[in-house]
């Protein structure tokens, strides 16, 4: 076996196993992922755009338990925001984002630049149909293309054992494991895209990054959103008439001071097509709301209270 070049300041965390270290080029990213899979160890991809909270947190631990070692990436995608959205906006804190990762014992931060992720020239666009088309994907063109683009490429930069992804964006999640599925991206592990259940605040409020957009009114406010799910899930499951509930459910919403509703649906869990009334299937309850200039969206499973 070859002599190994000496380890630079940055690699001999990774060796240590004790802190994360980040990585912001392609090359230095597979030399530590390589370093990272040696002796036949399973490396958990944890995509991300930063700002993290105890919902990214949990997908850290989870994956923790299904694989040796974790990468996380932070990486604000500019192709997944609409021309009149908060790219700007966005919380950037990559070295509090970084301290977090440490405490729950992430092995690496993937954290690229823009111009290291779409090079100048850079012409390919991924979009899956079917499950991108409603919801999200018609409130937000082309949102889901961007989503599913920058994820390809992240799997295919880690190449992980195995993708988390939080079900609080169950429409990405259905639209990632379609991705992964019809371009064999995580062939040959059929259970390599994991969902994480929605971690939530004590008021019920989806945990995300935009909640920091929030004032303390609209704070206060925004626990409304869940409550007034529960209740519509609750209508639907004692046998309530779909297109009542989910008005029901959009008045509550704007009663309690959000200023629009971009869709309530009541659909299939898997093909996320709207249902006209509760069966057997996993079914689930989908809402996008705008509270002052911060959209809001939520998800629930609905049938499982029967
Ligand atoms: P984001 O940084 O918003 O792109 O989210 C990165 C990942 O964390 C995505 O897979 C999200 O679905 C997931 N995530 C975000 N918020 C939560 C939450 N409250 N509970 C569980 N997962 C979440």
């Amino acid at each position: 076996m070859g002599q190994e070049p000496p380890l630079g300041r940055d690699q001999r965390f990774i060796l240590g196993g004790e802190a994360v270290q980040t990585v912001k080029t392609l090359d230095m990213l597979r030399t530590a992922v390589g370093q990272l899979r040696a002796g036949g160890k399973r490396i958990a991809l944890v995509p991300t755009m930063g700002a993290l909270h105890e919902g990214h947190m949990t997908l850290v631990r989870r994956a923790r338990e299904v694989a040796d070692h974790v990468v996380a990436s932070i990486f604000v995608n500019p192709k997944q925001f609409g021309p009149n959205e908060d790219l700007d906006a966005y919380p950037r804190q990559l070295a509090a984002d970084a301290a977090l990762l440490e405490s729950e014992r992430c092995a690496l931060l993937w954290a690229p630049t823009a111009e290291a992720m779409y090079p100048a020239g850079f012409a390919t666009n991924i979009s899956v149909t079917g499950v991108s088309e409603g919801l999200c994907g018609a409130a937000r063109p082309g949102h889901f293309d961007g989503v599913a683009t920058v994820v390809c490429k992240l799997f295919n930069q880690v190449q992980p054992d195995v993708a988390l992804f939080g079900e609080k964006d169950f429409q990405q999640l259905a639209v990632i494991r379609a991705m992964a599925r019809d371009l064999d991206l995580t062939h040959p592990h059929v259970d390599a895209i994991i969902g994480v259940p929605t971690v939530r605040e004590a008021d019920g409020l989806a945990m995300s990054s935009r909640n920091r957009y929030l004032t303390a009114e609209q704070r206060a406010a925004a626990g409304a959103l869940p409550r007034a799910m529960k209740e519509a899930i609750a209508a639907l499951e004692n046998g309530g008439a779909v297109p009542d509930t989910l008005a029901a459910l959009e008045s509550k919403i704007i009663a309690a001071g959000f200023s629009s509703v971009d869709y309530a649906a009541f659909a299939d869990a898997a093909s996320l097509q709207p249902l006209s009334a509760l069966g057997k299937a996993p079914a689930r309850l989908l809402i996008a709301a705008r509270i002052g200039g911060t959209r809001l969206i939520d998800n629930m499973a609905v049938g499982t209270g029967r």
